[in-house]
């Protein structure tokens, strides 16, 4: 997609701190953190959850295991740490590209302020 920021900066033309990425997914630091450790993992392809279907499962499965992976590495583990998948308006979504956020490295707070 053209106009997307994150299938910019999986080709490279936008810089950013990559984390981690195999094949399939990137795990990149938030510009704008909210937490000590804030970190996007996204799929390589650009894909919008109101196109989810059945064919993108292991996709959406393998975001959640890269963010279990990298809370090992960052140690967070223990301390606890929150997944968040924004979708759409209400929610505050500024990014169509799937995107899930891992944060942790502070008390996070209740779910919703
Ligand atoms: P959303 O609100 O769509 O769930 O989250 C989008 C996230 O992308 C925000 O936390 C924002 O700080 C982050 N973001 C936006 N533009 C960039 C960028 O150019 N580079 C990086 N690393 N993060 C970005
Ligand atoms: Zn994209």
């Amino acid at each position: 997609m053209e106009e997307c920021v994150f299938c910019k900066i999986i080709a490279g033309e936008i810089p950013s701190k990559i984390v981690y990425q195999n094949e399939r997914i990137l795990a990149f630091e938030d510009i704008n953190p909210k937490a000590p450790i804030h970190i996007l993992i996204v799929p390589k392809k650009h894909l919008e959850f109101k196109d989810l279907d059945i064919s993108e499962v292991e996709t959406l499965g393998n975001l959640i295991l890269v963010a279990k992976n990298l809370a090992e590495e960052f140690k967070i583990q223990d301390s606890g740490y929150r997944l968040i998948l924004n979708c759409g308006k209400d929610a505050g979504q500024e990014i169509a590209h799937i995107h899930l956020h891992l944060l942790g490295g502070k008390n996070l707070g209740p779910m919703i302020s």
